[in-house]
């Protein structure tokens, strides 16, 4: 299973990539960890936030995308997955969708609790579209979201309400210029780029685009722009990745 992000914009990235081609690249080299199902969201710099998923090989996603383009965006994450919570299914497959739509989420690991969390949400009235442990994820995100009325900070509050083994990425149609996440005993890793940024479960997601990489820390909240990398600890204070330069050839 694998993850990979992706934010950039047409005025800073003078190598202009499309953030469909960046995440099907990432997925690609991160095929070798094994998985079930793919999907992609894109967040166009006008706001509208688009997702594709499939069951089985990523041929299955690229056939999606080809009967079904999205959008050309350079905001997005990609994910694989490899099936705790619900059988491999296009259903079950991430991104998980909430705020009607405008959020998407994805997700590498297991979430403990998600059980009663889910109860809470169905009693709030939030309809669930998958049988996975991942979707309280994303809707617990939403509503984090409306409270705080900030990306980085539902995130922060939804990792101390989350018991498990995670990695989490996830975009929203208010923010097209920025993919935010978090790290609890699972891989994630930034890459630095100009005018683009990029996060993977391991350097293979972005080795084709930079080798400037920066180490986060477990328990981090990490929020990447097309300018800007930022790292704050669960209690919110601001924190220095460790940089290093990737030395591997794929
Ligand atoms: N537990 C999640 C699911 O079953 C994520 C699995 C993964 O790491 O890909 O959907």
């Amino acid at each position: 299973c694998g993850i990979v992000g992706y934010v950039s914009s047409a005025a800073a990235n003078s190598a202009d990539h499309l953030a469909l081609d960046v995440l099907l690249q990432g997925l690609g080299r991160l095929e070798y960890r094994g998985y079930d199902s793919a999907g992609v969201a894109v967040v166009t710099e006008g706001g509208e936030l688009a997702a594709r998923k499939r069951a089985g090989k990523l041929a299955n996603l690229l056939d999606a995308v080809t009967d079904d383009p999205l959008p050309d965006a350079r905001t997005g994450i990609g994910h694989t997955r490899w099936a705790t919570h619900g059988g491999p299914s296009d259903d079950n497959a991430h991104p998980h969708l909430a705020d009607g739509g405008r959020l998407a989420l994805i997700h590498n690991g297991i979430i403990e609790n998600f059980a009663q969390l889910k109860r809470d949400l169905v009693a709030d009235g939030v309809e669930f579209s998958s049988e996975t442990d991942t979707e309280v994820a994303a809707h617990q995100l939403a509503k984090n979201y409306r409270a705080t009325g900030d990306m980085t900070e539902a995130m922060r509050v939804t990792v101390g309400e989350l018991e498990g083994a995670f990695t989490l990425l996830a975009v929203h149609a208010d923010a097209p210029d920025t993919v935010v996440a978090a790290r609890l005993n699972s891989p994630l890793v930034i890459g630095l780029g100009e005018g683009e940024n990029f996060l993977g479960s391991d350097v293979a997601a972005f080795i084709d685009y930079t080798r400037r990489a920066v180490e986060i820390g477990q328990n981090q909240i990490v929020t990447i722009t097309p300018e800007q990398v930022r790292i704050i600890d669960a209690a919110g204070a601001p924190v220095e990745g460790e940089p290093f330069e990737v030395d591997w050839d794929p």
